[in-house]
């Protein structure tokens, strides 16, 4: 059998055309294919503007800079997310604060972080930057409420969660990155990701002022649009209103996007039902499965298990080509990180999570006998341990 990695994309003719039809065009990039990306992809997740973006880490940096995070700024984000949720802040002078993940969820825990607020100085932090992750929404809802309470702004890295969504208190469905609670939403089109562009990124918002300044940012702080500029000179004319950068996605990109979007709901329910068959195999082991709030629509981008013995499963896994593969590293034990003073034992919770996870290959396009391969074998590591103790 071929090896089976964690997540992988899934590459049709049509997306293939796609991309081919650009080439064929007269643009390949800052031509119509972006503004319709933006425009399904906002849609797709009930929002009101959307920003294509190079990827999803400079999707973070622009986020960071519309909400003008400067020198000394105090952001909070989740130790269990990868390195860009926090390294945004890094990139504009800010500082990083952690608030420990909840063990049932394994998000950032919400109790916790009201906690911390209240019994700071009130201004000490402008931020936080939630993350969903493996695709379980964070309740944006209540955060709003805490955010709204202590002033700050609400940057959702939602790069797992494109298609979630939860119910809710007024019974409504919310999609990840509505722009309803986020002020800002996120996602990454890395191959691994729900839908890939090979790299790239969006970012999401029902604000138009940060929709506008998204759009100045990304194309090096220059406009052409006759109602912003201070002169005008002729047809040739733009302005330089601030420094900004190219962190545009071209029209090739764009056109995979698009072909990849209309498969989006398809992919989900593909990945909720191997979800479900997990879920069944595993449920009277020792592993403990991911377990969901009734009103809350995992989109499954990870399957994340917490297993005792995790790297002697991972590497037995290896042995037999199935590549898992561990979510994540908690970001305050990264060496980087440490220098700011972050140690062992900050943020237990999260710690104790990273001793066990394991993300189980979880992709659209894994087969029936893909998925029984890795139950067998998951199984029969189990069996194997409880004969060694
Ligand atoms: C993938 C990912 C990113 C970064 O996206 P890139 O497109 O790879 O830059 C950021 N945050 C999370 C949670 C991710 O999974």
């Amino acid at each position: 059998m071929k090896s089976i990695s964690y997540g992988r994309q899934s590459i049709t003719q049509e997306d293939i055309d796609a991309v081919v039809g650009v080439l064929h065009s007269d643009f390949l990039t800052q031509g119509p294919k972006i503004k319709e990306f933006e425009n399904a992809f906002a849609q797709y997740v009930h929002a009101k503007y959307a920003v294509a973006v190079s990827n999803g880490t400079l999707a973070l940096h622009l986020c960071m800079l519309a909400k003008g995070v400067k020198q000394g700024d105090k952001i909070i984000t989740t130790p269990i997310t990868f390195a860009a949720s926090a390294n945004s802040v890094l990139y504009c002078g800010g500082e990083v604060d952690f608030v420990d993940i909840d063990k049932n969820t394994f998000l950032i825990d919400l109790d916790k972080l009201e906690e911390k607020l209240a019994s700071s100085e009130k201004g000490t932090y402008k931020g936080v930057v939630p993350v969903d992750l493996a695709g379980y929404p964070v309740d944006v809802e209540r955060l709003r409420n805490i955010a709204d309470k202590y002033n700050l702004w609400i940057v959702e890295d939602a790069c797992h969660a494109p298609g979630g969504y939860f119910i809710n208190s007024k019974g409504t469905k919310q999609f990840c990155g509505n722009g309803q609670y986020s002020d800002l939403q996120i996602f990454s089109f890395h191959p691994v990701k729900h839908i890939t562009t090979g790299e790239g990124g969006m970012i999401t918002t029902n604000n138009k002022d940060l929709y506008e300044k998204l759009l100045l940012l990304r194309t090096h702080g220059i406009t052409k649009q006759p109602d912003l500029l201070h002169e005008n000179h002729g047809g040739w004319y733009y302005e330089m209103q601030q420094l900004g950068y190219n962190y545009r996605l071209s029209d090739i990109h764009a056109a995979l996007g698009i072909s990849q979007l209309k498969r989006a709901n398809k992919g989900i329910e593909k990945r909720k039902l191997i979800a479900k068959r997990y879920n069944e195999a595993f449920k009277n082991t020792s592993i403990k499965i991911p377990k969901v709030k009734n009103n809350f629509s995992h989109a499954y981008h990870l399957y994340i298990i917490q297993v005792k013995n995790r790297l002697e499963l991972y590497n037995y896994l290896r042995k037999n080509s199935i590549f898992a593969q561990v979510h994540y590293i908690p970001v305050h034990l990264q060496p980087y990180y440490k220098q700011f003073g972050w140690k062992k034992g900050d943020m237990p919770v999260a710690e104790a999570y990273y001793e066990k996870c394991l993300s189980l290959p979880m992709y659209p396009s894994l087969s029936e006998e893909e998925q029984d391969f890795v139950i067998e074998k998951t199984i029969n590591f189990l069996k194997n341990e409880n004969k060694s103790n």
